[in-house]
């Protein structure tokens, strides 16, 4: 053995992907993960929009060589998703006060983000929210950070402590980077009202706070306008602001890695040195991005037609989703009625803080093949018309 490795030790699973490892290896046929981070159809399988079925045979056709993409990655892709983000007539877009760049993945959005962050401002602190999607934490841990957690869930209300929240806001130094969920928060589900949002904004424009919102699942929550209008409306506040977004879920084009990291600064020209010093993070990083999933996602974004297709087929699964949490709440309120659940039809997205503890979530592993995350998080997208029924009796079971 080599003295290199020898002393190397095996590092912890992620538990996520723990739970579909022990998931693909259950034999009973009634299994059901509700631990993924991804969306299905009523037929339990993850679906490919006819959007991008039909913007690939577009992409086909042309037969167009694979050559590098620029470090910014597609042009056309960047400005599609810029537009998307902030708004074709926001002031930062109009005013040229926004740079975008293709990313590998909302997570490569981050990283590069977390990168660029750490060159220009080492001296700053990270905060989350408690709790947060948990590669946050290590992502901006692994650029060098020191990563704190600001109050977020609270258990008793099943809803967000704002007043904890806030104060931890308040009391951040200037120049802290605060990591926030535009929409649908993984993993509890639960996000700030509009009227809450302007209380944050107000406190991190004062305070002088770096904004890094987190967009992995705009459209999944009340719609494409509506979940992004918070980033608009950090945008119009002014301030240094970072945005990650992803469309693996969006697009359902998980496996091609495709997502943005897009930064608003004062002025047309503070922007261009930013975007010229992020390529030098990208380049040393992976050089340049993959180019089949922007070209998909550009193609779809740019034509009216499979744009319109692409907003019928994102409503469509959010849609599905939101019966599920009512179909989920209506069913335990028959099989459990001494338990309240009302509050799953409240959250927001693709999941679920659903108040199982950890020992009834063994339970339901052990006894019903039924897979969820320890903290008692559910994938609500996981959950189908064939499958509820299954699920409630077991959950009534364990209540
Ligand atoms: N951010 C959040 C909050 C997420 O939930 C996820 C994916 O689960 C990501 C980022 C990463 O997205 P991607 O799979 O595009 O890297």
């Amino acid at each position: 053995s080599s003295p290199l490795f020898s002393a190397i030790e095996m590092a912890p699973r992620d538990p996520i992907l723990g739970i579909t490892e022990g998931f693909n290896a259950d034999k009973n046929p009634a299994k059901v993960n509700l631990g993924v981070g991804v969306y299905y159809d009523d037929n339990g399988k993850v679906p490919l929009l006819e959007c991008v079925r039909k913007a690939e045979a577009i992409l086909m056709e042309k037969l167009a060589p694979r050559t590098y993409l620029p470090i910014e990655g597609l042009a056309a892709y960047d400005k599609a998703v810029q537009e998307l983000v902030f708004g074709a007539d926001s002031a930062v877009v109009q005013e040229k006060r926004a740079v975008t760049v293709q990313a590998i993945g909302g997570t490569g959005a981050l990283k590069i983000g977390a990168d660029f962050l750490q060159r220009f401002s080492p001296n700053s602190q990270v905060w989350i929210s408690d709790p947060s999607w948990e590669n946050h934490r290590a992502l901006f841990e692994s650029a060098g950070f020191v990563v704190n957690n600001y109050p977020y869930y609270d258990a008793a209300t099943r809803g967000v402590n704002f007043a904890g929240m806030l104060d931890a806001l308040k009391t951040m130094p200037s120049g802290s980077i605060v990591l926030l969920h535009a929409c649908c928060h993984n993993p509890t589900g639960a996000d700030l009202t509009d009227d809450q949002w302007t209380q944050v904004i107000e406190v991190v424009t004062q305070r002088g706070l770096v904004p890094f919102l987190d967009m992995a699942y705009q459209g999944f929550g009340d719609g494409i306008e509506a979940d992004g209008k918070v980033v608009r409306r950090f945008a119009e506040a002014g301030g240094a602001l970072f945005v990650s977004n992803s469309f693996s879920k969006s697009f359902s084009l998980y496996g091609e890695r495709v997502g943005a990291l897009s930064i608003a600064a004062a002025t047309a020209e503070e922007a261009s040195r930013v975007l010229s010093q992020l390529k030098r993070v990208v380049r040393t990083n992976y050089s340049n991005p993959p180019t089949h999933g922007g070209q998909v996602v550009a193609t779809v974004l740019a034509t009216p037609e499979l744009r319109a297709l692409w907003e019928e087929e994102l409503a469509g699964m959010r849609v599905r989703i939101r019966e599920m949490r009512q179909l989920f709440v209506k069913q335990l309120k028959e099989k459990a009625p001494a338990h309240d659940f009302d509050f799953v039809i409240k959250q927001r997205g693709m999941f679920s803080y659903s108040g199982l503890t950890k020992v009834q979530v063994e339970a339901l592993r052990d006894n019903n093949s039924i897979y969820a995350v320890d903290t008692g998080r559910i994938c609500v997208a996981a959950l189908n018309s064939k499958n509820i029924d299954n699920v409630i009796d077991a959950i009534a079971k364990v209540l």
